[in-house]
């Protein structure tokens, strides 16, 4: 393993453990449950949307692998203050990077941080715990129902 990735793991390591954003918002205008049986992860979004349709404030909580975890916590850093499209657009990012493997470096600019989860295309079982909160997201903002990996 060279440095960037002993560091890139520590990141995740580090979210998993201590997760930012953890919890469930009071007032919330949004909010959705996700699971992904495969791994047996399951989380729950909180989202508050203002008229500006801007996330105003974002947590989640829940049970997971570290993955599932850290991209839930890394998730809810990168959307907070963005509008529910530019999280839609965020949503599709992360999908072009783990899961059709054919984002850009335009791409990986705009997921910050989160681009450090590309390495789970490597590990398709994986994916799911990656994507699991996006999902999560995506339907709490559409108002569809609970989100699954399956
Ligand atoms: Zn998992």
């Amino acid at each position: 393993m060279n440095e960037l990735q002993a560091l890139y793991q520590q990141m995740i390591i580090d979210h998993g453990r201590t997760p930012r954003n953890f919890g469930v918002l009071s007032s919330c205008s949004h909010h959705q449950k996700g699971v992904n049986p495969l791994c047996g992860d399951a989380l729950e979004v909180t989202l508050l949307i203002n008229e500006q349709d801007v996330v105003e404030d974002i947590k989640f909580t829940g049970e997971g692998c570290a993955i599932s975890m850290a991209s839930a916590s890394m998730m809810t850093e990168l959307v907070k203050g963005k509008t529910v499209q530019d999280a839609i657009d965020l949503f599709d990012d992360f999908q072009a990077l783990v899961v059709s493997q054919d984002a850009d470096d335009a791409v990986k600019d705009r997921l910050g941080k989160t681009a450090i989860l590309e390495g789970v295309k490597h590990f398709p079982s994986r994916i799911k715990c990656a994507t699991l909160s996006w999902h999560t997201l995506k339907n709490a903002c559409q108002n569809q129902g609970e989100a699954t990996t399956e």
